[in-house]
């Protein structure tokens, strides 16, 4: 319980994102610690322990997958699978922002006989999405089918089929008996066009030999651990550390142009029913009250638009 103690307020146990290179340039590696951003999601969306771990791994794949792009760029997970969980959303920027949901919070499935808890039954069968924003004028669109809905294996495959990238991907979320979160972290090694086939497969190796990423996590691993373990004798560079939490960008003038695009009529029965409106934000639970006076000055931008 040593761990607990340190991490009181040791900057290093902090949510963050790593970012590292071996110095021959063929190999990147990024690794996450994500404890508290999805700790803060399942406080936000009250996920039940199935819902709470897909959550959580989706939330650290997307902030891992927005540290492969080279700016501030926003990257946005959609995974659509048949499973109970309905869509799981999650989003991350380039500058540690991390939001998300999932469709139907209140998910618990027995676990799998191995104990883990299952992430691929709750998501199901269907299709992962994934959009980043680049800053041109339409966002950049990937669609891959899901091949197990256990997250980590999806983004894999999503970047060597869309993206033509060589990388593994491995999140974790380590609960307690009350669903609490008490790890959540991840890591992605990228082979960059240096790597040999014999690095490769050495990689390889190394990845099947290492212990789940959970339970390094529960072992109290620091995101420069995991990579350093895995990277034993490579000389891997640390290169930034970042930090990363749950944050939201909406806003009353955010909902207020959602309410907008609805138009002129779905605004005039809001008034004429509920006199006023209450939206809530999906990312991250917010609500939003907009009175009937509100209502009706949107109506009138509506009509100096028109
Ligand atoms: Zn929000």
């Amino acid at each position: 319980m040593v761990e607990a103690v340190r991490s009181l307020d040791d900057p290093l146990s902090r949510d963050r994102l790593v970012h590292a290179m071996t110095p021959a340039g063929d190999w990147l590696a990024l690794a996450a610690r994500t404890d508290k951003l999805v700790a803060e999601a399942r406080r936000r969306h009250d996920t039940w322990p199935t819902a709470t771990c897909a959550l959580g791994r989706a939330l650290t794949g997307a902030l891992l997958l927005a540290g492969l792009q080279k700016g501030q760029e926003r990257v946005l997970l959609e995974l659509m699978g048949n499973g109970p969980l309905g869509m799981v959303v999650a989003e991350a920027t380039g500058t540690g922002a991390v939001r998300g949901y999932v469709q139907q919070p209140h998910v618990e499935l027995p676990r799998r006989p191995d104990g883990k808890i299952d992430v691929g039954a709750a998501v199901g069968k269907g299709t992962l999405w994934v959009i980043k924003e680049l800053g041109l004028r339409e966002p950049y669109r990937g669609a891959v089918p899901l091949v197990s809905g256990e997250i980590a294996q999806d983004l894999a495959h999503y970047l060597a089929s869309s993206e033509q990238r060589r990388a593994a991907v491995a999140l974790g979320v380590s609960l307690d008996e009350e669903g609490n979160v008490l790890r959540a972290g991840g890591l992605l090694v990228e082979a960059l066009p240096g790597a040999t086939d014999a690095s490769i497969r050495a990689m390889e190796a190394r990845l099947q030999a290492m212990p789940t990423i959970t339970h390094q996590l529960e072992e109290g691993k620091k995101p420069e651990e995991l990579l350093q373990s895995l990277f034993a004798d490579m000389n891997l560079q640390i290169l930034s550390s970042q930090p990363a939490a749950f944050t939201c960008s909406c806003s009353r003038q955010r909902l207020g142009a959602g309410l907008l695009s609805l138009g002129e009529e779905a605004i005039r029965e809001m008034i004429a029913k509920d006199h006023g409106a209450q939206l809530v934000c999906r990312f991250c639970g917010r609500t939003y009250e907009f009175s009937e006076g509100e209502l009706r000055q949107l109506l009138a931008k509506l009509g100096d638009a028109g």
